[in-house]
């Protein structure tokens, strides 16, 4: 009984769909995780225009979605979600950081108000529920699978999440921008023994000193995690823009000689977690 992962938007910021960004992808953030029956979906940048094609491919018309925090490239894809116009379908919305901020649903329907979108929120058919939850909660979407959050170190707050069935864990760590001195207690605790670390590499070390306060961190750091944390992989994920396929290559390349469980994430990677 396996978390299968597939990885559906793997940049940050903003989709970066060019001839330089082929291999590795230009979608923003989405991943889907199959678990048992459940379909759980983790963030809504613009792969989630392709999940959710998949979706109705393969008859799916229920599903949770899981908000890591809700910055543009992470939640741009939903109202491209061809699924939620669906009146036979239902979706589950949550996050963590905004209990205190107005709640998700008023950053959902926002993002579709006059005049920036053509439709509003209202125009979704599908039966659609918004729920806040308090970061550092646990979550239990269905019989057997266990959701832990945690807060992470970011701009307006974002939430970590670690998927727990069957023995495995997969966690999906992004956005958080670390302290070179000293390693997040939080994350480490976190992501202890974790069979897949999803992490937010967006930059190098070397480039990390220009980029201090901007709220994300670096595969290096992805790695010193994953070490003293005991976990077997690590996906580098929420890839910067400027990274394009050359660039990530050769990040590719360094991070699987420093660390053999160390790997980049692509649009459209599917791993079995067993
Ligand atoms: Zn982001
Ligand atoms: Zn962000």
């Amino acid at each position: 009984m396996a978390i299968e992962v597939k990885f559906w938007g793997v940049r940050g910021s903003i989709a970066c769909p060019s001839p330089d960004h082929v291999v590795y992808g230009g979608n923003t953030s989405c991943i889907e995780m199959r678990v048992g029956d459940e379909v759980l979906i983790f963030d809504a940048g613009t792969g989630i225009r392709n999940l959710g094609k998949d979706l109705i491919r393969r008859n799916v018309t229920h599903a949770h979605i899981f908000l890591t925090h809700t910055h543009w490239d992470h939640i741009n894809g939903f109202p491209f979600f061809v699924p939620a116009y669906n009146p036979n379908a239902s979706f589950r919305v949550m996050a963590g950081h905004l209990t205190h901020q107005g709640g998700v649903e008023r950053v959902f329907s926002a993002q579709m108000a006059d005049p920036t979108f053509p439709v509003p929120l209202s125009a979704m058919q599908s039966k659609l529920t918004f729920e806040d939850f308090s970061v550092g909660d646990e979550l239990h979407p269905a019989d057997g699978i266990v959701i832990k959050t945690a807060p992470l170190r970011h701009p307006n707050g974002a939430t970590a999440f670690r998927v727990e069935y069957d023995g495995n864990a997969v966690c999906y760590v992004t956005d958080t921008e670390h302290d070179p001195e000293t390693p997040d207690p939080i994350i480490l605790d976190f992501i202890e023994d974790a069979d897949l670390v999803i992490y937010d590499c967006t930059y190098t070390d070397e480039e990390f000193p220009q980029k201090v306060g901007w709220g994300h961190s670096t595969w290096q750091e992805g790695i010193r995690l994953c070490r003293a944390a005991n976990a077997k992989q690590l996906a580098l994920f929420h890839h910067d823009p400027e990274h394009d396929d050359a660039a990530m290559t050769v990040i590719e390349q360094k991070a699987r000689a420093t660390w053999s469980g160390a790997f980049a994430a692509r649009d459209e990677m599917v791993l079995h977690i067993e």
